[in-house]
């Protein structure tokens, strides 16, 4: 049996409870379909077919989860954090012990390739311990005193918070979010995306079976507009934490302001990979092809800008357009495949739509540019050459694999273009000349950027982004910065004189 045929057998296995209950949702420790009774159908993006049904949550079931929320939050708050730690590292043992189910539950709900998937189960592990680790010196705070007062700090958790997660790399951005929240002493209602609920109803399954109290943290599935919105406009909520795209996150700030949310964005990119003529070239391309292919390009660290300099310009594409041909497109449970299927068909027509705009704004399709496949939403890797800046596959981001090339001529219209967009997520720089990626660094508009590396994540560093691309950092103690309160006590030290009024 081929390793494809075996990862479709063992699918099976993992699915057969979803096919037949459906997904429901998980309110104060209990599974619950929809108040309303509704569902909808959730497809693979493989071959179109129904993986199952989802409880359709609306107002009613978050009023339910944030209720749930809010009661089991005074004692997961007081509850020694050693405890916390402990159930977070079973949390973790639990989601190594289930990788395998997790990584092939994603990869047949989202279409991204197993090859990718494998790891993100182990990452999302990561996460609970990283975080577990810290939470019991979370509250830590400072002492500052004054002439007559003892000025103590210290945080508090700010409550029950809510986290709204999109589909790309669901399972490992949904721990991303609720690990700081739960090592905070926050309690939390998720709602995942509706194109990707299997691997969030997965981890609510382990939180429950490694002995989170019933209410810590709940889960309600449905759409953006109904139980998203509801989400943001709950009273009880104190802070939303989202994942998605630029737009989406503007309405969330409206939707969240008659309550006054805390927000913390991490939101879309158009990221440059700036190639400089004396970098490591073969390096360059290397990490220029990771990080723009690899996941089907739906990710917001993507590089889908390539600035390369002229001088190189033409030997460094001509590699490239080599390279992106032989890129593999195929079925997401082949270890062999480098490219899946895009999430939904709105997507495959948004990503593909960008070839006809490419062309008749003048650029030219060096490689890809069509989809494939007679079922599934398949696309060819992409990229395009010969474009200038201003150009809307320059500006806007596609979320596909798709790279976008521009050529510059000196390091003053490299920054330009680079700085030229509405986004500012991460910036990738090649360049062996030190003083130049100082200079260029200190003025690149990005919140992250890596130096002759692709995107490396290491837990302490701050993740976010500028501009339209995020309001908010998390990792490291940035995380709890947004789900705590800064608290601060005085005490007096001796008698100092108070203002007598009234006497
Ligand atoms: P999306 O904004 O369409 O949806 C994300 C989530 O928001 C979903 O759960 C959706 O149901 C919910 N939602 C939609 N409308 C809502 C509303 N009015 N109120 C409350 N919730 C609502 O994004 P997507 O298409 O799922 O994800 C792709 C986007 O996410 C891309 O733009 C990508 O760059 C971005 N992203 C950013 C980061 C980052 O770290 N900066 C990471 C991953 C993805």
């Amino acid at each position: 049996m081929s390793s494809l045929e075996q990862n479709l057998e063992k699918l099976e296995t993992y699915l057969a409870r979803f096919r037949q209950d459906g997904i429901l949702n998980q309110i104060g420790g209990e599974a619950r379909p929809a108040a309303s009774g509704a569902t909808f159908d959730n497809h693979s993006p493989v071959d179109e077919s129904l993986i199952c049904k989802v409880a359709r949550g609306g107002a009613e079931d978050i009023d339910a989860a944030a209720k749930a929320a809010k009661e089991a939050f005074p004692a997961w708050r007081d509850l020694d954090a050693s405890n916390r730690k402990k159930i977070m590292h079973r949390i973790a043992d639990r989601i190594v012990a289930r990788a395998d189910e997790i990584a092939i539950a994603e990869c047949w709900d989202t279409g991204q390739a197993h090859r990718f998937m494998s790891k993100a189960a182990l990452r999302g592990a990561e996460n609970f311990r990283f975080f577990g680790d810290r939470a019991p010196s979370a509250r830590d705070g400072q002492t500052l005193p004054s002439p007559t007062l003892m000025n103590v700090t210290t945080r508090v958790p700010i409550g029950p918070v809510g986290i709204i997660t999109p589909w790309n790399t669901p399972f490992m951005l949904s721990t991303w979010k609720i690990a700081p929240a739960l090592a905070a002493g926050c309690t939390v209602v998720h709602k995942p995306a509706e194109f990707s609920p299997v691997t969030a109803r997965i981890l609510m399954e382990i939180a429950e079976e490694a002995g989170l109290p019933a209410g810590v943290w709940n889960l309600v599935n449905g759409f953006g507009e109904e139980a998203g919105k509801a989400l943001t406009e709950h009273r009880d909520i104190k802070a939303i934490a989202f994942v998605g795209e630029s737009k989406t996150g503007s309405m969330i700030m409206k939707q969240g302001a008659d309550t006054l949310k805390r927000v913390h964005f991490e939101l879309g990119g158009k990221n440059p990979v700036i190639v400089f003529d004396d970098a490591d070239l073969d390096r360059a391309l290397d990490a220029a092809i990771f990080m723009i292919y690899s996941l089907n390009g739906e990710r917001c660290t993507s590089s889908s800008r390539l600035l390369v300099q002229e001088s190189i310009a033409e030997d460094f594409q001509k590699k490239l357009v080599e390279r992106v041909n032989r890129i593999r497109v195929g079925h997401p449970l082949d270890p062999a495949t480098e490219i899946g299927p895009l999430i939904h068909k709105t997507h495959l027509d948004k990503v593909t739509s960008y070839f006809d705009i490419a062309k008749s704004d003048g650029a030219t399709i060096a490689a890809g540019g069509e989809a494939t496949g007679d079922k599934g939403w398949f696309v060819k890797p992409t990229l395009f050459t010969g474009a200038k800046p201003d150009m809307r596959i320059a500006q806007e981001e596609i979320f596909g694999p798709v790279l976008t090339a521009i050529t510059f001529t000196d390091e003053d219209e490299a920054l330009e273009i680079a700085n030229g967009v509405d986004y500012g997520l991460t910036g990738y720089v090649w360049t062996n000349d030190l003083t130049r990626a100082l200079r260029f660094t200190n003025k690149l508009e990005a919140g992250m950027i890596w130096v002759n590396s692709e995107n490396v994540r290491h837990l302490p560093t701050p993740f976010g982004g500028v501009k339209a691309s995020g309001i908010g950092r998390d990792g490291g103690d940035w995380s709890f910065e947004f789900y705590m309160e800064q608290k601060h006590i005085g005490f007096a030290t001796g008698q100092h004189h108070i203002p007598q009024l009234g006497k």
